[in-house]
This record gives structure tokens, C-alpha cells and sequence, in this order.
């Protein structure tokens, strides 16, 4: 007798355990870890399908945290930072715990509250070789470190490069309340600069009459 290979069907959508939340393939998902201790998973639903036994699966790709990349986690990531790796698996749908949103790099920057359900990826990752890309990112500060959207950093209104205030020897409460910032560089450029001030004629505005008014009253 031949043997029949267990169908499977695709599911348009999953509803999470306990919740009425719907999760749909291209959705980002958190998935309980085996260790208790261990934040989520988190991964994008690929597929949902049922095997020939009804047992919901999700096809799903990983993403890492800085601390299980190869490298580790460094200074500049993000404690919302996940990389898209290139490592897919098949889970079982009940391991997904809720949803949540991995924004792009910049959408993130510019959340006004970052909620728990928020993350964000400026990376992928190779989980072989532990390569990323892009290779390569942009670098701020004297200390040339790429941004961590979790640090206050101050731009300076001459060059536009960005800087940690802890760099620039200046405290965080400090940075919060400048209006306008020159780095030492910029500052020092705008120091050789010529001083050419343009004054204002005394008698404009009107200013002058009143308090002329004033004196020859008093005398
Ligand atoms: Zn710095
Ligand atoms: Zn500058």
C-alpha cells in the first residue's frame, strides 16, 4: 500500500492562546524561550500551517539580540536592537506569546514613547559567520561610535555631527536645556572669525524718544 505524504495546510492566520490577538504571515511575534529566565524569542512569522495531525506550526525567521550574536552586544546597540538573521525555523504556534512591532532604525528614532512591544533592526545577520549587513554604519562623537537611540546625544549647529554629552565633558541635564550647541572645534573656527556686528542705529524703534522724554523731565 502506498504511503500518502501528510498534507499540510496553509492558515491565513493564528489566534494567540488566551488572547484574541491575530497573528498573520509577515508578522512579528515573541516566542517563549525554553529557559524561564530568558526574555522572548523574537521572530517573523513566515507561514502558519496545520499538519495532517491539526497541530499548528509557524514557519518562522529569527531575530537575534546583540548578546547572542557572535560579536556580542557593544556600546552603540540598542536595548530594543535585533538583527534579522538568515536562520529559519518551524515552531509550534503555541510557543508565541504576543506580538510586537520591529520598526526600521529611523521609524524607531523617532517614536515619542517607545513601547515594551517596540524593537527595531538596522541590521541582518549572518548566523554562521556572524557577518552583518550593512558592514559598515555611520559614526558620531569624538569617540566615533555608531548611535544608540537609547543615549541623549547633542548636535552641534555648526559641523551637524552628533555627540555624547559625557563626551564634550557636559551633564546630561545640562545637554536637555541647550537651545543652540557648538562642539569645540566649531566653537574655536567661530572665534578666528572676524567680528564684523552690524549695530543698530540708536534712534530705531522709537526707543531713543521716550527716554530722552524721561531725562528732560527729571532736569
Ligand atoms: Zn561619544
Ligand atoms: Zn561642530
Amino acid at each position: 500500500m502506498a504511503k500518502t505524504r501528510p498534507s499540510k495546510s496553509d492558515l491565513d492566520s493564528y489566534i494567540i492562546k488566551g488572547t484574541n490577538n491575530i497573528v498573520r504571515a509577515g508578522d512579528c511575534v515573541l516566542m517563549r524561550a525554553p529557559e524561564t529566565d530568558k526574555p522572548p524569542y523574537v521572530a517573523r512569522a513566515e507561514k502558519i500551517e496545520a499538519d495532517n495531525r491539526s497541530n499548528l506550526k509557524v514557519r518562522v525567521r529569527w531575530y537575534y539580540r546583540p548578546e547572542e550574536s557572535h560579536g556580542g552586544r557593544r556600546q552603540f546597540h540598542g536595548a530594543k536592537e535585533l538583527f534579522l538573521s538568515d536562520h529559519f525555523d518551524v515552531q509550534s504556534a503555541d510557543t508565541i506569546e504576543g506580538k510586537c512591532v520591529v520598526h526600521t532604525f529611523k521609524n524607531y528614532t523617532k517614536l515619542e514613547n517607545v513601547k515594551p512591544e517596540d524593537y527595531y533592526c538596522r541590521f541582518e545577520y549572518k548566523a554562521a559567520t556572524g557577518a552583518f549587513v550593512p558592514d559598515r554604519v555611520a559614526v558620531y562623537c569624538k569617540c566615533e561610535m555608531p548611535y544608540n537611540p537609547d543615549e541623549l546625544m547633542v548636535q552641534c549647529d555648526g559641523c551637524k555631527d552628533w555627540f555624547h554629552p559625557a563626551c564634550v565633558g557636559m551633564g546630561i541635564e545640562q545637554a536637555k536645556q541647550l537651545d543652540l550647541y557648538l562642539c569645540s572645534d566649531c566653537a574655536s573656527i567661530d572665534e578666528k572669525k572676524p567680528e564684523i556686528k552690524l549695530t543698530e542705529s540708536p534712534v530705531m524703534n522709537g526707543k531713543l524718544e521716550p527716554k530722552m522724554a524721561t531725562k528732560r523731565q527729571k532736569k
